[in-house]
């Protein structure tokens, strides 16, 4: 149950709130209760639980990661000239560290999005009832 009330949600919002680690829907609370795991708001009880991230933090954090900080990198001549175990023996911790601080943001800001576009969770799928069934209730 939502008790505060709700700011105008926008794309910006969810985004700022999420990437702060913080409830979408009120700011204030927090979005996980560990490292990746989400939680109703303890300050409104908005469910955060309901919003589907799926992928999407992976997929964003390998993106950033993979443009913004290791393609970069092989611009740097240390990294072709030293020593291989230097290089891997620096870098890759970093970017490991780098990725692991990334993803709660990311999947904070996917969240925050999911929020103020109102995306919720899939809905529970319904089998189809086969042609050859019978309909309940029908006379033959
Ligand atoms: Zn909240």
């Amino acid at each position: 149950m939502d008790q505060a009330p709700r700011e105008q949600p926008s794309v910006g919002l969810g985004l700022r709130r999420g990437l702060a680690g913080r409830c979408p829907n009120c700011g204030k609370g927090h979005l996980y209760r560990a490292y990746l795991k989400v939680q109703a708001c303890e300050v409104c009880a908005h469910d955060n639980t309901r919003y589907p991230a799926d992928d999407a933090p992976p997929y964003f954090t390998i993106l950033i990661v993979g443009h913004l900080v290791i393609a970069p990198l092989l611009c740097f001549p240390f990294i072709w000239q030293a020593p291989t175990a230097l290089v891997l023996g620096t870098t890759l911790p970093a970017v490991g560290i780098l990725t692991l601080l990334l993803l709660p943001r990311v999947k904070g800001a996917v969240i925050g999005v999911q929020w103020a576009i109102g995306q919720r969770e899939r809905p529970v799928e319904r089998p189809v009832p086969l042609l050859s069934e019978p309909h309940a209730g029908a006379s033959l």
